[in-house]
């Protein structure tokens, strides 16, 4: 085995599974776990210490302010990671669905809880719920921290010559490569875990999924959780990286690790795909194939570095001198678009590709993307929510900052002359039309 250490996380993830106790020790202090965009057991810090501490409550609320955020495939994704946590914590996760405030409040008081722990998100709209969690358990005397788990480097810690942000890409990377990304944590050794007997909210209950046909389909394409996350990343690096620099580019050969949706929902973090990764260099692994997979995990923070300075990312242009232009409502344009009648043959199979597998190749949402905003004129904030609406992997900060950059109002964006020819990258990426046979069929 190549990646050896990779096996020891999937090894110590199967050994804790079997290492589980839900037993009511009295003498133990009581932590609750707070799992948000974290949905796994290794390398989770807050986790691990709230475990080091004594009992763990662990828990989930879907809140109100995720039920009116989540698109339709992203909350498919999420009902099964939830199944498979519940799994791996011997069905002892508590899920709740209201208004996070008052649900911890009510656990801190009737466990007894002396910590909670979480790890932090950028969404402003959770960054909203999170002040409001902050005051309750000061109010409450109850301690509280905060993990770093979900990016390699926290956004406030990559700052410019000025002490500001960073704006374009290169730059940006260039000061973060000066701090190497922690080594990821094993996952807790024993758990001894708290089930809320007094709650009767079932994963069910929050009808994420409504077992229509478009959500057999989708679920088909994937599998969910945080083993087979572990799991797809070791096939990765075993059998695709290599070549990854030049096939990379052509969405109908397997050469993408396809982790987007995992690292959005955290069964997976940066820092075990960083190292693991890092680790190949050891096997002979071609340096360019690994610097530009960590390429892509850098945009990936880069993404979220953008959000957290610009809090608007998602909403207004970060170039204002485009907040003028006078973009197309043409319905009938939108409609072909979204349901790949265009009649351009790559432009059409990514979209049938996204409707169908909930998944589209970097390349081809770059080419969807500049087609809709710049041959067809329709804003972005129409590509942006077909594409929040339909991904597994919708994420606030990268799908925003990434329909900036085709836009061309982002940070570093594609210049708005910058057109990418649908024609001609039909015929460069996809030249027998393998993504086309693919897909279009019905
Ligand atoms: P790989 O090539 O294997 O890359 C490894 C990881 O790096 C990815 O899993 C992802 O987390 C990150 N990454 C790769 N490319 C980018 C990128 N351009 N920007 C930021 N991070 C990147 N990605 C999302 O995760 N969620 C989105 O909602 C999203 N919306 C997008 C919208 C548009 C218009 C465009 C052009 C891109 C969008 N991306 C989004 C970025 C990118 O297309 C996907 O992350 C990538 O295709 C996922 O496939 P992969 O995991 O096989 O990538």
């Amino acid at each position: 085995m190549r990646i050896t250490e990779l096996n020891v996380a999937i090894l110590s993830y199967l050994w804790l599974k079997s290492h589980k106790r839900n037993v009511r020790d009295e003498t133990l202090a009581t932590s609750l776990f707070l799992f948000r965009q974290d949905l796994r057991l290794s390398d989770n810090i807050g986790l691990l210490e709230a475990s080091r501490l004594g009992k763990v409550l662990p828990v989930y609320i879907y809140t109100n302010a995720e039920q009116s955020h989540l698109g339709s495939s992203s909350r498919l994704y999420l009902h099964y990671s939830l199944e498979s946590l519940n799994r791996s914590l011997n069905k002892c996760l508590n899920i709740y669905q209201g208004n996070p405030v008052s649900i911890i409040a009510k656990l801190v008081k009737e466990y007894n809880v002396t910590h909670v722990f979480w790890s932090r998100c950028y969404e402003p709209w959770r960054i909203a719920e999170e002040s409001c969690i902050k005051e309750t358990l000061t109010e409450l005397q109850v301690r509280y921290r905060i993990f770093n788990s979900s990016y390699l480097w926290p956004p406030e810690n990559i700052k410019n010559d000025i002490g500001s942000y960073y704006k374009v890409f290169t730059a940006y990377k260039r000061k973060a490569y000066l701090f190497e990304p922690r080594k990821p944590v094993p996952a807790p050794s024993q758990l001894t875990l708290i089930n809320d007997k007094h709650n009767h909210t079932t994963l069910g209950d929050l009808a994420l999924i409504t077992h229509a046909p478009w959500e057999k389909k989708i679920q088909q394409y994937w599998t969910f959780g945080e083993l087979s996350a572990l799991e797809k990343l070791e096939r990765f690096l075993t059998h695709h990286l290599a070549g990854y620099k030049k096939g990379r580019d052509y969405p109908a050969e397997n050469h993408t690790s396809r982790l987007s949706v995992n690292l959005h929902f955290g069964e997976i973090s940066p820092h075990q795909v960083w190292q693991a990764t890092q680790r190949c260099r050891l096997f002979g692994a071609s340096e360019e194939d690994i610097d530009h997979f960590l390429n892509e995990l850098i945009w990936r923070e880069f993404s979220c570095y953008l959000m957290s300075h610009f809090n608007q990312l998602p909403v207004k242009n970060f170039q204002s001198k485009f907040d003028a232009f006078p973009w197309k409502k043409t319905e009938n344009l939108i409609d072909a678009w979204k349901t790949g009648q265009t009649g351009y043959p790559l432009v059409d199979a990514g979209m049938r590709e996204l409707w169908k597998t909930g998944y589209m190749h970097n390349r081809v949402r770059m080419v969807v993307a500049s087609f809709l905003v710049k041959n067809l004129s329709i804003h972005w904030h129409v590509g942006r929510d077909w594409f929040w609406e339909c991904l597994v992997d919708a994420d606030l900060a990268n799908n925003s900052a990434s329909w900036q950059w085709v836009a061309g109002c982002g940070v570093d964006a594609a210049p708005y002359f910058r057109i990418f020819n649908p024609t001609t990258q039909g015929e460069k990426f996809d030249s027998q039309g393998n993504l086309y046979e693919k897909f279009y069929p019905n």
